[in-house]
């Protein structure tokens, strides 16, 4: 089966991209990236220099493809008429309520996307999970597909995507490896094909590899708790480190030299952020517990009690610092996003350490180079539980950083950005703050 026109449900950090690079790669093939949101549909029809995604590399890829063979559309129901293959990239956050709160994943968004498929097909489809999801959703997806359509076959393939924001383009022009799940069946797997087909454009073959849907839902899940497990780590190293004398740095050298460690993911931090690395892990601890695997859901839990603990550790070093009261001080907070070059806040250690300073009395200045003032707003109205207008005397959020006002205690960096190094040298040699502190995990 030669497929020739595919959609995307979902246009954001993981559809957007995704969607770019197929359209590039494959230019024999319409792509259109739908979305439920009017204004982010705007934004990637808008100027490449405020796409809703910042991603290196992502403005040039959407330069050359739009228009040509990559659109973006709010029209859902026609562009699911239309496409052969339909990818499922909406959010899949952690519950808040209901069995399984504050650990399983909420599936209500994959649902809503499962029903307008059923709704608007007229023909077979390919409907691929992107998104990260829990093991065994193919199978409620089906169900949902199949209750809800006469005479429409649906073959469900997993698909899962394993770019690191930050280097996504880099990413998924050259993948370590493409998973594709699919079923045994016949149908299914020409359906898994015909995906191979579309990476083929671009992939070499070895590293496409086929499963079946529940190895690569599972090898999704299993991956980042692995990747997260290297940063808390080192991350519970680091504070031994302080401990001791020894220095991070060194240690993770010395480390990452063994060839079967390996250098990656090695760097201690503030702790890990974005919307993959906890969620995934909850969603594996509440997997273990369906099973009655309690000792394994313990195992992996704990790669998030160390997240949480770095945090708290990073937080509570600056309050020590200060002999336990922050009022009357004024802190500069570098770096909002989860990590360097992407806009990406969700889940970042700079919302929470920001939290404890300023509810410890600390006002606070705060600057990110890429993430807007306005989701800085919304990040500390969400998670700080107060109203910013209220507050707005004791945070300042900065537009540049070169013309700040020195007039500060101390620096806390939750996430470093090369670009702040020319910064730092200046507060650093300034008579006035040459001896006051920055505040960083190093790496
Ligand atoms: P991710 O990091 O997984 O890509 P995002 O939150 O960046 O998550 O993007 C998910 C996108 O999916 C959002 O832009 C949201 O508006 C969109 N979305 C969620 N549910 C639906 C739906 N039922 N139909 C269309 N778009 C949806």
């Amino acid at each position: 089966m030669e497929v020739k026109n595919i959609c995307c449900i979902g246009a954001g950090y993981v559809g957007g991209p995704t969607m770019a690079v197929i359209a590039l790669k494959c230019p024999h093939i319409k792509v259109t990236v739908l979305d439920a949101n009017p204004e982010k549909i705007k934004a990637w029809n808008g100027t490449l220099d405020s796409l809703p995604v910042y991603e290196p590399g992502l403005a040039e890829v959407v330069k050359e493809a739009r228009g040509r063979n990559l659109f973006f559309s709010n029209d859902i129901a026609g562009n699911i008429e239309k496409a052969e293959m339909i990818f499922m990239a909406v959010n899949t956050p952690t519950k808040t309520e209901g069995e399984g709160a504050g650990m399983a994943a909420d599936l209500r968004y994959i649902e809503a996307c499962a029903y307008d498929i059923a709704k608007y097909s007229k023909s077979d489809k390919i409907v691929i999970e992107k998104s990260t999801l829990p093991v065994r959703t193919a199978e409620k997806i089906k169900d949902i597909l199949d209750k809800n359509s006469t005479n429409i076959h649906f073959e469900i393939l997993s698909n899962p995507e394993f770019l690191a924001e930050g280097s996504a383009i880099q990413d998924l022009f050259k993948s370590d490896r493409v998973l594709i799940g699919g079923d045994e069946s016949e149908s299914g797997q020409q359906a898994v094909k015909a995906l191979v087909d579309i990476y083929a454009n671009w992939i070499s073959k070895e590293k496409i590899l086929t499963t079946n849907v529940w190895s690569s839902e599972l090898a999704k899940l299993a991956s980042n708790a692995m990747l997260a497990q290297r940063i808390s780590s080192i991350n519970s190293l680091s504070a031994l480190c302080e401990k001791t004398g020894a220095d991070i740095k060194e240690l993770s050298k010395a480390i990452g030299s063994d060839h079967r460690i390996g250098p990656h993911f090695l760097n201690a931090s503030v702790g890990f952020g974005g919307s993959c690395f906890q969620k995934d892990i909850l969603n594996l601890v509440y997997l273990c517990k369906y099973y009655g695997l309690d000792e394994v859901a313990d195992y992996w839990h704990h790669v998030i009690k160390i997240n949480d603990f770095q945090k708290k550790r990073f937080a509570q070093k600056i309050l020590d610092y200060f002999g336990g009261n922050l009022n009357g001080k004024v802190i500069l907070i570098l770096g909002w996003a989860f990590k360097e070059n992407t806009n990406d806040s969700r889940e970042s250690p700079a919302i929470y350490v920001s939290n404890y300073l300023f509810k410890a009395g600390a006002s606070l200045v705060i600057f990110d180079p890429k993430v807007s003032q306005n989701n800085i707003i919304s990040d500390i109205e969400n998670y700080w539980e107060i109203k910013y207008k209220e507050s707005s005397e004791n945070l300042l959020i900065l537009d540049e950083l070169e013309t700040a006002n020195l007039n500060i205690d101390c620096i806390a960096i939750p996430t470093f950005w090369s670009q702040f190094e020319k910064f730092l040298l200046r507060f650093s040699s300034d008579l006035n703050t040459y001896n006051k502190p920055i505040f960083q995990i190093k790496n």
